[in-house]
Parts: structure tokens; C-alpha cells; sequence
């Protein structure tokens, strides 16, 4: 809780990233989340690490030691072995508990708009769990309106737009597509608050949540909901309420 409010951080990151070099630990994760007064977080695996497989089983654990503090979510490289990428998602929803799939473009050079691309979202919606889209840095592939036909296409699988476009520069398109797409929902690291003002003028509330991704930004990431003018209900929505309904949180 901070001020009064329960705080449900939707893009935090746990492991050894191979493109960044960055190592973070769960003691330094809950340490960040308890300085703040993080209730939860949503731990996802860096888009490249050494060994999907370790990756998850580092999430489950810190799930199990923690429990109530966080939830998975499975990252699997789509072009390893096809029945490799399907067994390690099933056992992350399956055998580990995990309530949601990443997908990272930047990193993952998967084009949304290419029938060979279908099988990532299929896979989301057979387990029933919403599928987060980085999008930002890595366009094309990382563009928020190229996920509008794939949300179209499959209209029961609810996408996380994360950063929303990133950093502002395609806060446009993101807005686009949680419009055009009921099932789009949308996640505001990156954005400064005149950004966010502007969502909120166009999404409702319901469809919008919090996000640090990395350590150092937990505190300024979170404390910008605190400090811009919005009403309470939108506050509590972005804060709390949209992420525990959408990733089923008891
Ligand atoms: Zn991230």
C-alpha cells in the first residue's frame, strides 16, 4: 500500500538479461517493491536469457518463498523448436502458476501481421491468460498498431500494449488500438503525465495499468500516479484494480 492505495506493479523483471548484461534478484526486487509499498508485482523473464527454462523456474520460486507478492509471466523464444516453445508455455500455466505470456518484439523479431506469427497468440488464448506486447523500441515490429488485427482476429485474447508504445513516441497508436480493440488494454511505464492525461481521455481507466520494468524506475514509475491530477477511481484502476481482474488475482 501507498497512500492508502494497493499497488499492483504490471512489468518488473527477474534473472540475468544477455542483450543487457543486467542481473536483478528477488531480494533486490522485494526490497524496491517494499520501499514504495508494492503490494505485487507481475515478474517476467529478460526477452533474451541463457535458459528459458531457469528463467521460470527462478519466478516459481521467488512465487513460492513470496507467497501473495508475485505472479509469472512466461517468455519463450518463438523460433526455438515449436514443441519446445508449447511445452515450456503449458508448464508455466499448467505446473508453475503463471497467469500471463510476453511477447518481445524488440528482441523476438516476431511480425504480428504474419500468418507464421499466429501460433504465439493462439497459444495465449488456449491457456486463457493475456498476452503483453512490448511495443516502442524494436519498430517495426514493435509498433501498437500492427496489434490491431491480430487482437481483432482473436477477439477473447486480452493484449497488453506494455510501455503504451513507448516513451510517448506511439502513445497515438496505442490509444488507436485499445479504441478500435476492446480486448486491448494498455500498461504506462514510460510516459510522463501530460502523456497519461491524454490516454485517460480516450481509454477508459478500466483498461489501464501500472508499470516499472526496471529497479531503478520503480519509484518514479509509481509515484507519478501520486503526484499527477486524476480522479480517485482512475487512480485506484491504474494503481490496482484493472491488473487484479485481469490476471486474476485473488
Ligand atoms: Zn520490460
Amino acid at each position: 500500500m501507498h497512500q492508502g492505495l494497493r499497488i499492483f506493479d504490471t512489468h518488473t523483471h527477474l534473472g540475468r538479461g544477455l542483450h543487457s548484461g543486467r542481473v536483478q534478484t528477488v531480494e533486490q526486487l522485494l526490497a524496491e517493491m517494499d520501499r514504495f509499498g508494492v503490494d505485487h508485482s507481475l515478474v517476467i523473464p529478460f526477452p533474451v536469457v541463457e535458459d528459458h527454462r531457469a528463467a521460470h523456474d527462478e519466478i516459481a520460486q521467488a512465487m513460492r518463498s513470496h507467497p501473495g507478492r508475485f505472479s509469472g509471466a512466461a517468455c519463450v523464444n518463438p523460433f526455438a523448436p515449436r514443441r519446445q516453445f508449447l511445452d515450456e508455455v503449458r508448464r508455466c500455466v499448467e505446473e508453475l502458476g503463471f497467469t500471463a505470456m510476453k511477447l518481445q518484439p524488440q528482441y523476438q523479431g516476431v511480425n504480428p501481421m504474419w500468418s507464421t506469427s499466429a501460433f504465439v497468440y493462439e497459444t495465449a488464448l488456449a491457456h486463457k491468460i493475456p498476452l503483453i506486447v512490448h511495443t516502442g523500441s524494436g519498430i517495426p515490429h514493435a509498433l501498437p498498431s500492427l496489434q490491431i488485427p491480430v487482437a481483432q482476429r482473436y477477439p477473447e485474447l486480452r493484449m497488453v500494449l506494455a510501455h503504451c508504445g513507448g516513451g510517448g513516441m506511439f502513445k497515438g497508436e496505442a490509444i488507436l488500438a485499445a479504441n478500435l480493440c476492446p480486448n486491448i488494454y494498455l500498461e504506462l511505464s514510460s510516459l510522463m503525465p501530460h502523456d497519461i492525461l491524454e490516454v485517460l481521455q480516450h481509454v477508459p481507466s478500466t483498461r489501464l495499468m501500472a508499470g516499472s520494468d526496471l529497479l531503478e524506475s520503480t519509484r518514479v514509475e509509481l509515484s507519478k500516479f501520486f503526484l499527477m491530477d486524476m480522479d480517485d477511481k482512475a487512480r485506484a484502476d491504474i494503481l490496482w484494480n484493472t491488473a487484479s481482474q485481469l490476471f486474476g488475482l485473488k
